[in-house]
């Protein structure tokens, strides 16, 4: 005998159902007061002003500078240097990626390596110079580290060379996938020093003669953040040197931080992540019952809220751990990698989630998986940051 299903009435009611996903941890309830009523003015902003707003920039590929100046009122571009809890910076940084990854890419990249290399490294001129506008994101950096030939190998390969001259730095080389490259005001420059080797830091504004940015174009994630190519044949007073950035330990430690930071990026993609294809499973129906009541829609939906509290968790306790400066290598590159791997894995599961509509920017999710694939990437490649991670653990180098 067979036996055929029939379609029953198995409507969810939407009245016991709370409109958005659950905070899993509630990490904000150990913030202080003054801090929770903050964050919860970012968050409100954020959902009213950039997530849907961002679709239509990030589909053309552009940046609207609107959006950063209001985020710059939110005090959003200082909270690096504000006297921020970590655990409120991390937050801060998770309802931005909740709400668009390219300009929490943006805020995030400067105010961990652009406000925060001028803050530790700069001179106290380049800090009174350069840093009241960039606190309130009137001004913008781009930091120019990777090159065409060199981006894994970077430290030891290289290549922009800075020669002291008559009082003058003579900069010259190429740089590559530099954020904010073509809209910066000024730009964070590591070169060779031809006299001693060592990678050192120069501050040089963007309008310099010899400074020339081209757009990157096609990325498939972080499409509104502005990366380029640079040419760089420029001279530059000898003060555009950063005291304290005379090798390439200074970046390292800036980088250290920023990896960390990308941790929380992946929180808050997954975060919106689950929101979308939760509201989707609701929503939608199919069979004559909503996607929701489908066991392997709710073991897609479970999945993806158990990688996010675990991402969740551990940025928590990192975040605990930066505020005791005990942010370790080993530590940064884990959370970078394996956050990253993690919202990797959420983003396909909820593309599947959506269907045909899981491909479209429109619906969130596609943009959300494009920029976790960029993430994925930036700040050290999964891989690299994987084989630091066990250098740390071992002692041995397996990949220089
Ligand atoms: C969206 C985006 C934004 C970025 N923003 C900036 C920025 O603002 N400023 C900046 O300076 N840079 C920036 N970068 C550059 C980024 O840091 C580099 O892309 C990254 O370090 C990888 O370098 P690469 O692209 O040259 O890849 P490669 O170094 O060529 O690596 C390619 C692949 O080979 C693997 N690989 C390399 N070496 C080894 C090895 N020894 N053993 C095993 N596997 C290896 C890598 O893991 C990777 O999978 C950005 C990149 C992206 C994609």
């Amino acid at each position: 005998m067979t036996t055929q299903a029939t379609p029953t009435s198995h409507a969810v009611n939407t009245s016991q159902v709370s409109d958005s996903a659950p905070d899993l941890l509630n990490l904000a309830r150990h913030l202080s007061a003054e801090e929770q009523h903050r964050l919860q003015r970012i968050e409100d902003y954020v959902q009213e002003n950039i997530r849907h707003q961002s679709i239509e920039p990030w589909n053309q590929e552009e940046l609207p500078l609107d959006m950063l100046h209001g985020l710059g009122e939110l005090g959003l571009g200082e909270v690096f240097v504000d006297g921020s809890s970590q655990l409120f910076q991390g937050l801060a940084h998770i309802a931005l990626a909740q709400a668009d990854v390219s300009i929490s890419a943006v805020v995030g990249i400067h105010n961990e390596l652009i406000v925060g290399t001028i803050e530790s490294l700069g001179s106290a001129e380049q800090k009174d110079h350069w840093l009241p506008d960039l606190r309130r994101l009137r001004t913008l950096g781009a930091f120019c580290l990777t090159e065409p030939e060199h981006g894994s190998d970077i430290a030891g390969g290289l290549s922009t060379s800075a020669t002291l001259e008559d009082d003058q730095w003579h900069i010259r080389g190429s740089k590559r996938w530099i954020g904010l490259g073509t809209v910066a005001d000024v730009a964070v420059v590591w070169a060779r020093d031809t006299a001693d080797g060592q990678i050192k830091g120069f501050l040089v504004p963007t309008d310099t003669p010899g400074y020339q940015a081209r757009k990157i174009t096609n990325k498939t994630g972080l499409r509104i953040m502005q990366n380029a190519e640079l040419e760089l044949d420029l001279t530059a007073p000898e003060s555009a040197l950063m005291p304290k950035a005379t090798s390439f330990a200074a970046t390292s430690e800036g980088l250290r931080g920023s990896r960390a930071w990308v941790g929380w990026q992946a929180v808050g993609a997954q975060q919106a992540l689950l929101e979308v294809a939760r509201h989707h499973a609701l929503t939608r129906t199919q069979f004559g019952k909503p996607l929701a009541s489908f066991q392997l829609v709710q073991t897609a939906l479970a999945t993806i809220a158990g990688n996010l509290a675990v991402s969740t968790a551990f940025m928590g306790e990192l975040a605990r751990l930066q505020e005791e400066s005990q942010l370790t290598m080993l530590r940064a590159t884990l959370a970078k990698a394996t956050l990253t791997r993690l919202a990797r894995e959420s983003a396909a599961i909820a593309r599947d989630a959506l269907g045909g509509n899981g491909i479209l920017s429109t619906h969130e999710v596609a943009k959300i998986a494009g920029d976790i694939d960029a993430i994925y990437t930036y700040e050290g490649s999964y891989g690299i940051n994987m084989l630091i991670a066990g250098r740390e653990l071992t002692g041995v180098s397996a990949f220089v």
